[in-house]
Formats: structure tokens, C-alpha cells, sequence
């Protein structure tokens, strides 16, 4: 049996912040006890961790990351083992990636293929959700099947019509299968019929810089979708978590639905929270860094998305991270946006960025734990293995040193692309040590961490729903 005790720190999670000692034994939390008590000092251990003036945090869970995506002709340049190793640089110790349906065939080859990728290759717990690119009666008879396996969540798209797109018929069947089986679709929520029209006005109109991504996708577009989709899920009878929210009106969507006691969830990202169309408009085709989609919105936009954050309109933030190198890649969309690949890499810097809200008076510590780990993991049925610190949860552990300043670089940062969405952005607080599954993978700012640690995770169904 192996011992650690985790010293001095103060432990936060989404409902507590304690000063406490905590025991891990056999890769799982054993006990936490007030410090300084007749109980901490009595343990014994293997190694002791120093975590004065630290605090003691739950592994991120990041529930949106795409490694190794197939898009635009090319594939996103984080490995699972690249991207999973820069997770832990950056206190995220479960991914939850997206397995892809390829278009006449089943989700099951597609499963299987994710599971080959990642098998073997991870520093860092994983699970997946399934993309849905061909929603057929072969396919919505698979639905249950995955569920059962651990494959709780479906994606579904109304945004690229030609490659991931379904219908309105597709999305309200599967919606129809999800919510007989606890299920839970995630929707890609724009009208990509509408986006398709104008982009195509708008490079015929000569418009092809970067920033005309950013203008032709409009919020109303985002809020029409968003809208739609939560019609569809109250008609079909099942849940809803809409990804990577970034407009204003489409929050009011969610936050309408919400008030009417709907099961609908939001999810919303860093970049839509620190980044914005000044970015999209930097010259010389840099703006290309950060085309994604949704896209990056007006800065106004951001206060709204902090509120959804602190009136929980909005749930989770997760990263939508899907690097593409700007060398190589990002060009291919030179003189043509629609053909730059679609992504930002972020894995590393989620964590940071959101104690930078902290110290920046945004949220609360605990809803910054509440929303980058606690809520992820009890969205997608991994709560309390993943997500908080209590006696039988998985030791997934970070120690963060709250007082460190650092730049965010692609200089210094471990994610496989060559360059950052936040070049020269000073933060507050850094990850110091982080523990997987009780292993020690971050020490004190040393990778012992190695490819193989991490194993695949089977979830339950949304833990929000029963
Ligand atoms: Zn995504």
C-alpha cells in the first residue's frame, strides 16, 4: 500500500474551502483531517507533499477537447499523449475528448478508432463523448447500446452542413432515443444553412480575411439555433447541453429555458471570455489564430458571459481544444477564411485563466472549482470519483501556488502548437505538483508523469437529471 499526505494546504472544492491534510492511499483519497489535529498526526507515509500557503484542489475535468481531430483537411496537432501531458502542465487530470462517426458508418467503428487512439497514450484519465455525423435508424439503435458502455453524451451539429450537420427531423430522433435512455445531447448550436449563404456572399464580395469568420457567423444565429434546439428537446422530451456558448442572446435562450425549470445546461470556454473580434482582426493574418467556432464575439459580449457564469445560466467552462499550428496550418485559409481549420488550443491554460478570474473578482475560488471540475464531472456522470476531494475519490490532486505570477508563451507552453491564443498574458497563480490517480505526474513543475497512466474512464448518465 502506498502513502502520501498532502500537508498544509488549504483544500478547496466546489462547496468547501478547508484548512486540511489529506491521506491518499492506493491511488484514492483516504481522509482529510484539520490540520495540526490528533488524527493528521498520527499518519504515516510514504511521502509527504508540503502545501503550505498552497491551495489543494481536485484535478480539472475538462469535458471539450478534440485531439488529433480530423477537420478541414488536416488533423489538430495535439496527440492524445501530446495533449493529455500538457493537461496535467495545466491541473486538468480527465479529458472527456469526442469520439467521430465518419458519415456511412456506425458509431461503434468510430468509438472503436477514438479508443485505439487514445489506448496506451495518455498521461491523464480520458473518456468520450460520441459526435452523431449520420443520425439513422442503424445509428439510433446504437444510442443505448453506448450508453451502457460508458458513452453517456452524444454530439450533435446544426453548423456544418456537409460534414457534421443534422437536421431538424435527425436532432429531435436522436433527442427522442437520448431521453429514453438518460442520454445527453450536446448541440453545436448555430444555423449553419444560414452561415453557408453568407459566407459565400461575403468571399464573393472579396471579404477573406479572418475577420469576416467572426462577422458572417452572427450571434442571431447562435441565439436562433440555440433557441431551436431547446424547442426540439422540450418537444422530444430529453435533456439539453448546449457547447461552447459565446453570444449574449443565446445565453438568454438558455437562461428563458432555465427559468422554466427545463434540464437545459450551457457550457462556455475561456477564449469567449478573454479573447473577442479584436482579436479575429489582428493584421498580417494573425486573426487566423483565432478563428473557431462559435466565433470570438464583440468584448461586450464577455460581461454577460461572466453573469450566466455567476447566476449559473451557465454551468461549466470548458476548453473546445482543438490546436492547429498557424504554420501549415492556419495558412491554408489564407485569401480564403472559410477554409482556415477551425479550433484554438487551451487544454494547459484553463485552469489558470479561471483563477485569473478569481483574483480578478469575476467568480467566487469555489465556483472557479464548481465550474472547471465539480459541475464537468457531475454533467457527465464522473462525480465524486473526478471533481472534488473526499474520502474514496479518485487522488486526482493538484497543488496550485496562488501567489506565482507566470506569462502564458508558446514558449514555455507544453501543448503541441506554435503559438498561444494568449502570447504574453500575465496571470496569477500556477499549478505546482499534480497527482493522477495518486501518482505523481506535475512535481513541483517537473513532468514525472508518462504516457499509459491514464486509462479510460466509463460514465455514468448526467447526474443532474435523477
Ligand atoms: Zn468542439
Amino acid at each position: 500500500m502506498t502513502r502520501t499526505l498532502i500537508r498544509g494546504g488549504l483544500v478547496v472544492t466546489a462547496s468547501d474551502e478547508l484548512h486540511a491534510d489529506v491521506l491518499v492511499e492506493d491511488g484514492r483519497i483516504a481522509a482529510l483531517a484539520a490540520r495540526g489535529s490528533d488524527t493528521a498526526a498520527g499518519w504515516t507515509a510514504d511521502r509527504v507533499l508540503d502545501a503550505t500557503d498552497r491551495y489543494v484542489l481536485p484535478g480539472g475535468v475538462d469535458a471539450h477537447t478534440h485531439m488529433e481531430l480530423p477537420f478541414g483537411g488536416t488533423f489538430a496537432s495535439d496527440t492524445f499523449e501530446t495533449g493529455t501531458r500538457a493537461a496535467a502542465w495545466g491541473g486538468t487530470t480527465t479529458i472527456v475528448d469526442f469520439a467521430v462517426q465518419s458519415v456511412g458508418r456506425s458509431l461503434r467503428e468510430g468509438l472503436d478508432t477514438w479508443y485505439a487512439k487514445a489506448d496506451g497514450n495518455c498521461a491523464v484519465d480520458y473518456a468520450f463523448h460520441m459526435i452523431m455525423s449520420d443520425v439513422n435508424e442503424a445509428t439510433l439503435r446504437e444510442m443505448p447500446k453506448l450508453v451502457e458502455e460508458g458513452i453517456t453524451s452524444f454530439k450533435l451539429f446544426m453548423a456544418y452542413p456537409g460534414v457534421f450537420y443534422s437536421d431538424d427531423g435527425q436532432i429531435l430522433r436522436a433527442m427522442q432515443v437520448a431521453g429514453g435512455t438518460g442520454g445527453l445531447i450536446m448541440m453545436h448550436a448555430e444555423n449553419g444553412i444560414a452561415i453557408d449563404v453568407l459566407v459565400e456572399q461575403a468571399l464573393a464580395r472579396g471579404e477573406t480575411d479572418p475577420r469576416f469568420h467572426g462577422e458572417v457567423r452572427k450571434a442571431l444565429l447562435e441565439a436562433e439555433a440555440t433557441h431551436r434546439a431547446i424547442q426540439l428537446s422540450r418537444v422530444a422530451g430529453s435533456p439539453l447541453y448546449v457547447v461552447h456558448v459565446s453570444a449574449e442572446e443565446a445565453l438568454a435562450e438558455l437562461a428563458a429555458a432555465r427559468d422554466l425549470g427545463l434540464p437545459v445546461f450551457g457550457e462556455t470556454c475561456p477564449q469567449y471570455l478573454f479573447l473577442s473580434t479584436d482579436n479575429l482582426a489582428e493584421p498580417d493574418f494573425e486573426g487566423s489564430k483565432y478563428v473557431c467556432s462559435t466565433p470570438l464575439r464583440p468584448k461586450e459580449h464577455q460581461a454577460a458571459l461572466w453573469r450566466g457564469l455567476r447566476t449559473n445560466d451557465l454551468q461549466v467552462v470548458s476548453t473546445d481544444h482543438c490546436p492547429f499550428c498557424f504554420t501549415g496550418q492556419k495558412e491554408l485559409g489564407r485569401g480564403d477564411f472559410s477554409k482556415i481549420p477551425n479550433g484554438l488550443p487551451g487544454v494547459e491554460n484553463r485552469m489558470d485563466l479561471l483563477h485569473q478570474a478569481v483574483v480578478d473578482g469575476h467568480i467566487s475560488r469555489r465556483r472557479w472549482i464548481e465550474i472547471a471540475c465539480a459541475t464537468p464531472a457531475r454533467m457527465f456522470g464522473l462525480y465524486p470519483q473526478k471533481g472534488t476531494i473526499a474520502p474514496g475519490a479518485d487522488a486526482d490532486v493538484v497543488i496550485y501556488d496562488p501567489h506565482a505570477t507566470q506569462v502564458l508563451s508558446a514558449e514555455t507552453h507544453h501543448m503541441n502548437v506554435d503559438y498561444s491564443a494568449y502570447e504574453g498574458k500575465t496571470v496569477t497563480g500556477q499549478v505546482e505538483t499534480v497527482l493522477s490517480r495518486g501518482e505523481v505526474v506535475i512535481d513541483g513543475r517537473k513532468y514525472t508523469g508518462r504516457a499509459g497512466h491514464g486509462t479510460f474512464v466509463p460514465r455514468a448518465t448526467c447526474q443532474y437529471l435523477s
